[in-house]
C-alpha cells in the first residue's frame, strides 16, 4: 500500500518552518526544516514555503500525489476565505497572499490556512493534552505579542472569520496609558508581552528616580540593549524597577487567565512562547495564584496551568494536526469550514 503523507508550515516574523510527516503523525517520523523569514516582496514567504516543501518531498522520495493536505499556520489576523494574512506588523506587508500562490504550485493538494495560535491548540490537543483536558483546552502564547487558541466543548473556536480568540487584545486596563500596537489602550498585550516589558521599562527609565541601578549596570548603560530578557535578569538580581515592571506583568497575566476561565470554563491552559524562558518569574506565581487563591481572578473552578513541551515548534505541530484531523473528519475541526 502507498503510504499517505501530510505537510504543514508555521510562518512567523522571524522563522518559517515547514514539515512533512506520514499521516500516522508519529513524533519520530516528522521532518521539519526551518529558515529565516524573507520579506523582499509580498510573495517571498509563499515562495520560500513552496521551495522547502519541494525539497522535503524530493528528499523523502515520495510523490506529490501521496500528500493528502497542507496546513499553514500564520500570524494573524488572517482572511481565511481569501487565504491572506493582513495588517500583520511582523510579516512586513499590508497583505501577504498565502493560499493562491501555494495552490498554484501544489494544485491538487487541499490547503488549510489557520491562525498560528489556533493551530497550536490543535497541536496541544493531539500531542500533549490528557483525555480529561482535550475538550476544554486553551493555548496562550506569550512572546512579542500575546495570542490564544481555544477548544470549547470539544470544538475548535474560530468565530465568523477564523480570528477567535484574540485574547491579547482583551482590554484589561482600558484607562491605562499603555498603547497597544492595534491602536487601543490597555490591551493585555500592551502590558504583559515581551515588547511591552521592554517599552514600559524604557519609559520608566526616563524618570530620573527610577531605581534601576542593577538593570543599568547589566546593560552597561546602553538602553538599546534592553529587552524583556534583561529586565527579567535584573529583577532576579533585585533591581527595583525591573521587579515592579514584572510584578505588573504577572498581575495582568492573572487578570487575563481569569477572564479566559470565566468565559470558557477550561480544564487546562498550556503556555508557550519565548517569555516562558523566564517561567520562574512569569509562570510560577501565576500557577500558584490559581492553585491557591483562584477566586480573586475567576469565579469558575481554576484550570490546570502547564507549559507546552514543544515550545517554539507547537505551531508547526498544530498545522500538521489540523490536516490529520481534516483528513480523518475529526469533530474537533468540524468548525473549520473556510
Ligand atoms: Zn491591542
Amino acid at each position: 500500500m502507498i503510504e499517505k503523507y501530510i505537510a504543514g508550515s508555521d510562518v512567523g516574523g522571524t522563522w518559517i518552518r515547514v514539515a512533512l510527516s506520514p499521516l500516522t503523525l508519529e513524533k519520530d517520523s516528522i521532518q521539519i526544516k526551518q529558515v529565516k523569514t524573507k520579506k523582499e516582496n509580498k510573495y517571498s514567504i509563499s515562495s520560500q514555503i513552496c521551495q522547502i516543501l519541494s525539497e522535503l518531498i524530493d528528499e523523502s522520495n515520495i510523490k506529490r500525489h501521496q500528500l493528502l493536505g497542507f496546513g499553514l499556520a500564520s500570524a494573524g489576523p488572517l482572511d481565511l476565505k481569501k487565504g491572506t494574512s493582513f495588517n500583520s506588523p511582523n510579516l512586513g506587508f499590508k497583505e501577504v497572499p498565502l493560499k493562491e500562490p501555494i495552490e498554484k504550485e501544489f494544485p491538487d493538494i487541499p490547503f488549510y490556512l489557520i491562525n498560528d495560535c489556533n493551530a497550536a491548540v490543535l497541536g496541544i490537543h493531539y500531542f500533549e493534552a490528557t483525555e480529561e483536558e482535550k475538550d476544554n483546552l486553551v493555548y496562550i502564547t506569550m512572546s512579542t505579542g500575546i495570542g490564544g487558541g481555544v477548544i470549547c466543548n470539544g470544538y475548535l473556536v474560530l468565530g465568523k472569520d477564523g480570528n477567535a480568540a484574540e485574547i491579547g487584545h482583551s482590554k484589561v486596563a482600558p484607562k491605562s496609558n499603555y498603547k497597544c500596537g492595534c491602536g487601543a489602550y490597555g490591551c493585555w498585550e500592551s502590558i504583559s508581552s515581551g515588547t511591552a516589558v521592554r517599552k514600559r521599562t524604557l519609559d520608566a527609565l526616563k524618570n530620573s528616580e527610577s531605581n534601576a541601578e542593577i538593570l543599568l549596570e547589566l546593560i552597561n548603560n546602553d538602553k538599546s540593549k534592553i529587552g524583556a530578557k534583561e529586565v527579567f535578569e535584573a529583577a532576579r538580581k533585585g533591581d527595583i524597577l525591573s521587579r515592579e515592571i514584572i510584578d505588573e506583568c504577572v498581575f495582568y497575566n492573572k487578570v487575563g487567565v481569569g477572564l479566559i476561565n470565566d468565559h470558557f470554563d477550561c480544564k487546562a491552559i498550556y503556555f508557550g512562547g519565548a517569555m516562558m524562558n523566564d517561567q520562574d518569574l512569569l509562570f510560577v506565581p501565576l500557577q500558584k495564584q490559581f492553585q491557591t487563591e483562584s477566586i480573586e481572578f475567576t469565579i469558575n473552578k481554576p484550570p490546570e496551568l502547564k507549559i507546552t513541551q514543544y515550545r517554539s515548534e507547537i505551531g508547526i505541530m498544530g498545522a500538521l494536526a489540523l490536516v490529520k484531523y481534516k483528513v480523518e473528519n475529526n469533530s474537533v475541526v468540524s468548525t473549520y469550514n473556510f
